[in-house]
């Protein structure tokens, strides 16, 4: 764990013990800091006190001294309203700032790469990750995605972070200036947190901030959004700008076109050899990764040998197993419509389980798919709105449960087909987080029946991709 000694001797409120939370306050006392900790949740309290955190009800205790507050990114800082210890700290002048800020505060050294958009942030940041590291650069990632930053290792003047970065956590980062930072995507997500649409594609530009030349904005440009800011970014010529696209040619940048990834005109990579990052979307992240890792100095050779060893990342369309030539898919990162779209797009015979918590905009966008489903299992609250929508264009089972789910898949699924789970809803009605929903996923399937009767062969012993962990809610 990093200590954070521009702290030491000072009053620190931390307000959020959370995973991320819990290792600010411990790497603030760790480098001298006298923290005051709190959580409004009693459990994480008694949790954190038990390793040793001091526990200060925030409202009452007096934030005099105290310059600043480190808040978790999942806890508002102004819309839809500040959660009442921010305001209370606002009001009394003190900074509000995240874990990542205090990262920043102690690696002078190491260079900076931050990844931001709406979907494909996890993908592209362990994507890029991987190939830096396994093309010998000194590289800890994290952020957003699993590790909190405050554990990633210290480094050198010749390491670079790799993180992802949520527009919560942007909007609780005031001093990196990003080596290469990633906007992928902006569609509309997490509007209420940040006040509307503007407020949300302010906290995602903030990723731009400062940056000069030879720094580089690597920016997707297949929505209008994103393009908009590209084109404002290249006419200000700031820093080097580099478009990115997986639809078509991206002049001066790196495109997917005719299945082959292209790099300012030259075919570098067939796409459909990276089997663990299938569909078109994923080609986005593919070229994100490309073009930063070409900016940061690595050969073209190097970097497509390692897009292609690339493991894949857990609940993203995470090849479970092919039991009797059905592939099983965990999507369970697929938490609103727009997500699932990508998955449903990639695959001709599709048995669906979806549903959960219900997201606002339902699955209405998803008809020009349906064709492709040939049956949806139905689960947790969404399940009769979703069986209203697909009536009389797709036959449908409201089975309740992701076990009952799974088992009548299993039973009607045709070989050659695909039983995806990409739920197009929150997972909170029935589970933890996405991550329980994938897991328990994988459990049922991998305990299959057939799978258990063919136990021990080769064909179906299936590492698990890496898990990265992170709270369903943050975008
Ligand atoms: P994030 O970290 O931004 O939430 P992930 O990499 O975890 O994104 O991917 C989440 C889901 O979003 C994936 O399962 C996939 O369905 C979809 N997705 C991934 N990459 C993209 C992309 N570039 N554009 C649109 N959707 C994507």
């Amino acid at each position: 764990m990093i200590a954070v000694f521009p702290f030491e001797g000072v009053k620190t409120a931390v307000l959020g013990l959370g995973k991320s939370g819990l290792v600010a306050a411990k790497a603030l006392m760790k480098g001298g800091a006298e923290v005051m900790a709190w959580d409004d949740d009693p459990k994480r309290r008694a949790a954190a006190e038990a390793e040793g955190v001091p526990i200060v009800d925030l409202m009452g205790a007096s934030l005099d001294e105290v310059p600043s507050l480190v808040l978790s990114p999942g806890i508002p800082h102004s819309f839809p309203k500040p959660h009442p210890v921010v305001a209370r700290a606002k009001a009394a002048g003190l900074e509000i700032i995240g874990d990542i800020e205090l990262l920043a505060r102690t690696q002078r050294e190491p260079g900076w790469v931050g990844i931001t958009g709406t979907n494909g942030k996890s993908t592209t940041t362990a994507l890029l990750g991987h190939v830096l590291s396994v093309t010998g650069r000194d590289v800890a990632v994290g952020g957003n995605l699993g590790t909190p930053a405050l554990s990633l290792e210290a480094l050198g003047q010749d390491g670079l972070y790799v993180l992802e970065m949520s527009s919560y956590q942007l909007e609780l980062t005031v001093s990196i200036t990003w080596d290469v930072a990633i906007l992928l995507n902006i569609t509309p997500d997490h509007l209420d947190r940040h006040g509307g649409m503007e407020g949300y594609i302010g906290a995602k530009k903030r990723i731009f901030h400062r940056q000069t030349r030879p720094r580089a904005a690597v920016i997707g440009i297949d929505d209008p959004i994103c393009r908009a800011i590209h084109d404002e970014l290249a006419r200000i010529g700031d820093q080097v700008v580099i478009p990115i696209s997986c639809e078509g040619p991206a002049p001066g940048g790196v495109w997917a076109e005719n299945g082959r990834l292209v790099d300012g005109g030259t075919p570098v990579l067939e796409l459909a050899r990276a089997e663990r990052l299938p569909g078109k979307h994923n080609w986005q992240n593919i070229a994100a990764a490309w073009a930063a890792a070409k900016h940061l100095g690595v050969q073209p050779a190097q970097i497509a040998a390692a897009i292609l060893t690339f493991p894949g990342l857990a609940h993203r369309q995470e090849l479970v197993d092919t039991i009797d030539g059905v592939r099983w898919v965990n999507d369970s990162k697929a938490t609103n419509a727009d997500a699932t779209e990508k998955a449903l797009a990639c695959y001709d015979d599709i048995w669906w389980i979806a549903g959960g918590r219900p997201k606002e905009g339902g699955i209405a966008s998803l008809a020009p798919y349906f064709p492709r489903i040939r049956h949806a299992y139905l689960i947790g609250e969404a399940a009769a709105d979703f069986a209203r929508v697909l009536d009389g264009k797709v036959p449908w089972t409201i089975s309740g449960t992701l076990a009952n789910a799974v088992a009548a898949a299993r039973a009607a699924a045709r070989p050659g087909g695909v039983v995806l789970l990409s739920p197009a809803c929150a997972s909170f009605d029935q589970f933890a987080n996405f991550e329980a929903r994938g897991d328990a996923f994988r459990d049922l399937v991998r305990s299959s029946p057939q799978g258990e009767a063919r136990e021990g062969t080769a064909s179906r012993v299936q590492q698990s991709p890496p898990h990265p962990s992170r709270a369903e809610s943050r975008g």
